[in-house]
């Protein structure tokens, strides 16, 4: 059964330079309708797929705090109206500092939402200038004030390193500064320059100065140190909580479950099927208009596939991909199944291997890419 629904806003009132996420340019867009198309599409595919209480909602972007109160309102009531969930619900909302005012703070609360993630990225105004967001670092102390004053108590915020120009002491500072928000959750990502944003033409213009493989990985390991000295466990390679606070909707993905996908260029994965909706949000709002899914691109995940994705989706978890799990799903032994790959790994020092579980080991979280490689096409059933 689906514990799990993500719902798309792609609007953004500004595009960073490093942004490849589906988004459009706020100004001049059809909000209201777009909402309403998405209420339309909550009630088909529930009618087509039904569930019965869902254990996640999280409604990501774009920004979805970049619409207004009346819109707000108007997706918080469309999401308890359709989405079947009660009070135990993991409710998120992905915010922008600044975008939050105690109004829009206090519908959100209304409508049961109980978990913020926050896009701060770093602490540092000059940092946060060149990569071409608007908020800066007093915005996210005034932002998680209001929250918590308006009874918020699981708050995590996004932070990127090995940004153009960022040092490992603007690094650590940023980390000092994030840890005396007193907060539950954080999520430590490496910049990855994407085709099509602003820093991939200045990167082939020889004009990004990022800082490097070296101190990247040097950056990665400061996090992971630190974290870890603040109390907060790696629970996945990118992701740190105080225990309890884990994003219970990410694991949904990292346990490699199914989960509802709601709005323009989102994706779902329903009954072995993943698929992916219209982006365009012409598109998407005339496929609803007629009556029917906004389904793009759909496919099958064949039980083969399913074993990889078990694989390099668990792996990314600290506690790894459970070997009486995997049979209980495949009915096969992973440690046979993989033998090979297993054994290279284990000998690269990249992989730990238990009669219970397989985990990545700390230069294996390092290589995350490399290891999830070696178990594609293993299989061919
Ligand atoms: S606010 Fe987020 S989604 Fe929008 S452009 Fe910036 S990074 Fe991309």
């Amino acid at each position: 059964m689906i514990k799990s629904a993500y719902i798309h806003i792609p609007f953004c009132e500004h595009i960073c330079h490093y942004c490849d996420f589906n988004k459009v340019f706020l100004k001049g867009q059809p909000v209201n309708e777009y909402l309403q198309a998405m209420d339309e599409e909550m009630k088909l595919s529930l009618a087509a797929y039904p569930a019965t209480k869902l254990e996640t909602i999280f409604v990501g972007g774009g920004t979805p705090t970049s619409l207004n109160e009346k819109q707000l309102s108007q997706l918080c009531e469309s999401i308890t109206r359709r989405l079947p969930a009660d009070g135990q619900v993991e409710f998120t909302f992905e915010a922008n500092p600044g975008d939050l005012s105690k109004e829009k703070l206090a519908i959100m609360k209304q409508a049961g939402v109980n978990r913020l993630s926050l896009g701060v990225q770093t602490f540092n105004d000059e940092l946060l200038k060149s990569i071409g967001r608007v908020h800066r670092a007093s915005d996210v102390f005034r932002t998680v004030e209001h929250a918590k004053a308006a009874g918020f108590e699981n708050i995590s915020i996004d932070l990127i390193y090995s940004l153009p120009g960022q040092t490992l002491t603007d690094l650590k500072e940023t980390l000092q500064q994030a840890y005396t928000l007193d907060i539950s959750h954080y999520s430590g990502y490496s910049l990855i320059i994407e085709p099509k944003t602003v820093f991939y033409n200045l990167m082939r213009k020889g004009k990004l100065p990022t800082p490097g493989e070296d101190i990247e990985a040097a950056m990665y390991e400061l996090v992971m140190e630190e974290m870890d000295r603040h109390g907060f466990v790696q629970y996945e390679i990118s992701n740190f909580a105080k225990p309890g606070f884990e994003s219970k909707h990410n694991l949904t993905y990292w346990n490699n479950e199914e989960y509802f996908g709601f709005g323009a260029g989102a994706h779902s994965y329903i009954d072995g099927w993943r698929r992916s909706n219209s982006g365009p949000l012409k598109k998407y709002m005339e496929h609803i208009a007629n009556g029917v899914l906004p389904v793009f691109e759909e496919h099958h995940v064949s039980r083969a596939e399913k074993m990889e994705e078990e694989m390099f989706l668990g792996l990314r978890k600290n506690e790894g991909v459970s070997v009486m799990k995997f049979i209980e799903k495949f009915q096969e032994d992973p440690l046979k199944l993989y033998e090979n790959q297993l054994n290279d790994l284990i000998e690269k020092g990249w992989i730990n291997v238990s009669e219970n579980a397989m985990k990545l080991t700390k230069k294996g979280r390092l290589l995350g890419n490399e290891v999830f490689q070696s178990f594609l096409g293993v299989s061919n059933d």
